[in-house]
């Protein structure tokens, strides 16, 4: 089974270029991006291996990613009509991923008109078309559950044998991204039904250190979110932090201001309810969040200096944030956090 690592939105956030650099060693199968931009900066930097882009495509994107040897999504039969076109038209191969849509409804063949559609695609394949793969995707592997993604494999499975005759060769079937793939055994065993045999997986956040759900393995710890703090004062009371004022000192405190804002993608929504970690303990944001800073009462902690470091997300000495704590905090998932850090961050690689 081939592992075709999700690189899309800059390696969710973390840096692509790294990511891809530390797992061409490992040998992916290929990589998995949403755009054919995207797709085209991996070949630019040298990736020779399949890059599937596994968004819809617009219209005009096809000359270009057959341009660039992407391997394309087709989720209707107009797609891979263009693409063959386009194939023909550049004198290059179009590669593509049939795309089976189990409940997702966003992209895909509808499984339950398979019998329609098969007869389509195989008119559509000719010598200028590959056909890389199939696949599908699960809207539930995250939660407890496993009956609507056991659903899901059923309708996959049961649109893959209205196809007549024997599977082709070389086609690869795959549908888990990171909450499949780590639970594919209790899928397995929970199943009253042969699961299609997968030829990849196609994990995501939990090569990040993101939490992929329910039933999931915590994931080792990827990445940190850190600031400096620039400014430590002594407040009496009264005084007041921020815009809006909404938080004012009940009596003397210690106030530091970490050079971090929203613009760094830390969530607005941190105001007044997050922590940091300063020396490993917990302080809390107080005031709104600005754009480029956000203060810390500090109180707790004795001469804190400029200079020193506050995390936001991570493990500082016997302390931690994990990544999905923040993203309660911000009402959001660790997926949209990570992706939202912005490109001001500078992304410091730790080696080993
Ligand atoms: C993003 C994505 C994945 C990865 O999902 P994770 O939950 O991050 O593992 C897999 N497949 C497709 C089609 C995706 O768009």
């Amino acid at each position: 089974m081939g592992i075709l690592p999700m690189v899309k939105a800059d390696a969710y956030g973390l840096g692509a270029r790294r990511v891809v650099e530390t797992l061409e060693p490992l040998g992916p199968w290929g990589y998995g991006v949403a755009t054919v931009e995207e797709g085209s900066r991996l070949r630019h930097w040298g990736v020779s291996r399949p890059v599937v882009v596994l968004s819809p495509l617009p219209p005009g994107s096809y000359r270009r990613a057959v341009e660039e040897d992407l391997s394309v999504v087709a989720g209707e039969l107009a797609a891979l009509e263009r693409l063959g076109a386009v194939a023909r038209e550049v004198g290059r191969p179009g590669r593509f991923h049939l795309e089976v849509d189990t409940g997702m409804g966003r992209a895909g063949l509808p499984w339950d008109k398979a019998e329609e559609w098969w007869a389509g695609v195989e008119r559509a394949l000719g010598p200028h078309l590959v056909w890389e793969g199939c696949f599908t995707h699960f809207h539930s592997a995250d939660v407890r559950d496993v009956s609507p993604t056991l659903e899901q494999c059923r309708r996959f499975a049961e649109a893959l044998r209205r196809r007549e005759g024997p599977w082709p060769q070389g086609v690869l079937l795959h549908a888990a991204n990171s909450a499949g793939a780590l639970r594919w055994r209790e899928l397995c065993r929970r199943a009253s039904f042969p699961l299609p045999p997968p030829g990849l997986v196609r994990p995501g956040i939990h090569l990040y250190g993101g939490w992929a759900g329910e039933g999931s393995p915590a994931p080792a710890p990827v990445a940190a979110l850190r600031a400096r703090i620039v400014m430590v004062r002594e407040v009496g009371g009264g005084a007041t932090v921020g815009y809006g004022a909404t938080y004012r000192a009940d009596g003397p405190q210690r106030w530091a201001t970490a050079a971090i804002g929203y613009g760094d993608g830390l969530p607005r929504l941190l105001s007044g309810r997050g922590r940091a970690l300063v020396r490993g303990v917990r302080v809390p944001v107080i005031g709104r969040i600005s754009m480029d800073v956000t203060v810390l009462d500090v109180t707790a902690l004795d001469g804190v200096e400029v200079g020193e470091v506050a995390t936001f997300i991570g493990r500082d000495g016997p302390g931690g944030i994990a990544l999905e704590e923040v993203a309660g905090w911000a009402q959001t998932i660790g997926y949209e956090i990570l992706t939202g850090l912005s490109p001001r961050l500078p992304r410091v690689w730790v080696e080993g």
